[in-house]
C-alpha cells in the first residue's frame, strides 16, 4: 500500500464519521421533530412490521454487549411508535398475513429475543403502563438451569480471557472426523461464526478449553446481571398472566437450528415448547429461529411440532415469500440515537412483504 493511500483513507474515515455525527446529532433530530421521515413508510405497501429487541438496560454498555438498548432510547421508541403506528399482538398480525387483511392503520409488533431478565425489569413496565401488547422469545434454558449465561454471553463478557494461544494454527473441531476438522479461526467474529456451527455439546467443549472457569466465574461476578441474567419462572408466568405479553420459544439453548442432526432438532423445538407451556400454563404456537437461522427441513419440523408463527430475521428461502407460517423481522441498532431508530422504523415499512 502506498503512503498516499494510506492517509486517503484515513481522510475518508474521518470525513465519513464526521457526516455519521452530524446526521446523528442534527439532521436526524431536526427531520424527525417535523415528522418528515414518516414519508419513507406513507407510499410502501406493507402495512405491518415486526420490531425485534433483545435487552433493554438502564444505560446501554456497547463494550460488553451490543444486544441491549438504552432504557431511555427505548422509552422513546414505545412514544414514538404509539404516537405514529397502532401497535398490534404478533397474533393477531399473523391472522391479517393469512387472511389477506390489510390494517388500515400501519401497524407495529414489539418483539424480544433471548429471554434477559432485563424485559421483566426495564421493558415490561413500560409495555404495561402504556397497554403495549409484545411478544417475548425466551430461550428455555433459563427453566431448567436459572443460572446459566446463553453461550454468545459468555463469550462477549469474557472475550479477553479467551486463550487465542491455543487457536494459533486452526483448532479441531469436536466431533469432526472429516477434512473439516481443522479449522482457522481469526479473532473473536471468527470464533462466534465458528462456534455457531456447533452443537451444544461440542460448543461447551470448546468454550471450556478456551476460557478458563474459574477466571470467568469471577469475571462475570463484576458485570451487571441485567447485562446477561435469564428471566425467572415466576416473571414468565407472570408476564403471560397479564394478557399483554404472549410467551413464544426461542429454542432451549440458542443453538443454529440448520446445522443440528434430527434428533437434537426435535429435542430443541418440543423440549422449550414444553418447559415454557408448564411454565406459563398456555400454549407455546410462536418460535423465533436463533441467529435467525433455519432451512426448509427446520420450518417443517418447527410446524409438526405445533409451532404455528414462525419468525425469521431476513427471509432465506425462496419459498418464504408464499408460505403462511413465516414473516421476517427488523431489528433495530442498540448502538445509535433515538432518532436514528425512528428513521429505521419508518425504513422498515419498505420492505416487501405483507
Ligand atoms: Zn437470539
Amino acid at each position: 500500500m502506498f503512503a498516499g493511500q494510506s492517509s486517503f483513507s484515513h481522510i475518508r474515515n474521518s470525513v465519513m464519521n464526521f457526516l455519521k455525527t452530524v446526521a446523528r446529532k442534527i439532521v436526524f433530530p431536526a427531520i424527525t421533530a417535523t415528522g418528515l421521515e414518516r414519508i419513507l413508510s406513507t407510499f410502501s405497501t406493507r402495512q405491518t412490521v415486526i420490531l425485534m429487541y433483545h435487552g433493554v438496560v438502564p444505560e446501554a454498555n456497547h463494550l460488553l454487549s451490543v444486544n441491549h438498548i438504552g432504557l431511555e432510547t427505548f422509552g422513546r421508541h414505545l412514544e414514538y411508535i404509539r404516537k405514529r403506528f397502532s401497535v398490534i399482538p404478533l397474533q393477531e398480525a399473523f391472522s391479517n398475513f393469512r387472511q389477506g387483511i390489510h390494517p388500515e392503520k400501519k401497524s407495529v409488533v414489539l418483539t424480544f429475543d433471548d429471554g434477559y431478565e432485563n424485559n421483566y425489569t426495564y421493558a415490561y413496565p413500560l409495555l404495561k403502563n402504556a397497554g403495549l401488547p409484545a411478544t417475548l422469545f425466551v430461550t428455555a434454558q433459563c427453566l431448567s438451569d436459572p443460572e446459566m449465561l446463553l453461550w454468545y454471553d459468555t463469550l462477549d463478557l469474557c472475550c479477553d480471557l479467551i486463550d487465542y494461544a491455543g487457536l494459533k494454527g486452526g483448532i479441531r473441531l469436536p466431533g469432526r472426523e472429516n477434512g473439516e476438522s481443522m479449522q482457522e479461526i481469526t479473532g473473536l467474529s471468527g470464533l462466534r461464526k465458528m462456534l455457531k456451527s456447533l452443537n451444544r455439546e461440542s460448543k461447551q467443549q470448546l468454550l471450556s478449553g478456551l476460557i478458563d472457569r474459574e477466571k470467568a466465574v469471577k469475571r462475570i461476578s463484576t458485570i451487571s446481571p441485567d447485562y446477561y441474567r435469564l428471566l425467572r419462572k415466576s416473571q414468565i408466568r407472570e408476564m403471560a398472566d397479564s394478557g399483554l405479553i404472549e410467551i413464544g420459544s426461542h429454542t432451549m439453548y440458542h443453538p443454529n437450528l440448520d446445522v443440528l442432526n434430527e434428533g437434537e432438532l426435535a429435542f430443541e423445538l418440543s423440549s422449550s415448547k414444553k418447559l415454557l407451556e408448564d411454565a406459563t400454563g398456555k400454549k407455546v404456537i410462536s418460535l423465533a429461529f436463533p441467529d435467525g437461522a433455519y432451512n426448509e427441513p427446520v420450518k417443517q419440523k418447527a410446524v409438526t411440532s405445533g409451532y404455528e408463527n414462525l419468525l425469521a430475521a431476513d427471509y432465506r428461502l425462496a419459498t418464504d415469500y408464499s408460505d403462511m407460517n413465516i414473516q421476517p423481522r427488523f431489528s433495530i441498532s442498540n448502538t445509535t440515537t433515538a432518532e436514528s431508530g425512528f428513521i429505521q422504523i419508518q425504513m422498515a415499512f419498505q420492505k416487501s412483504g405483507i
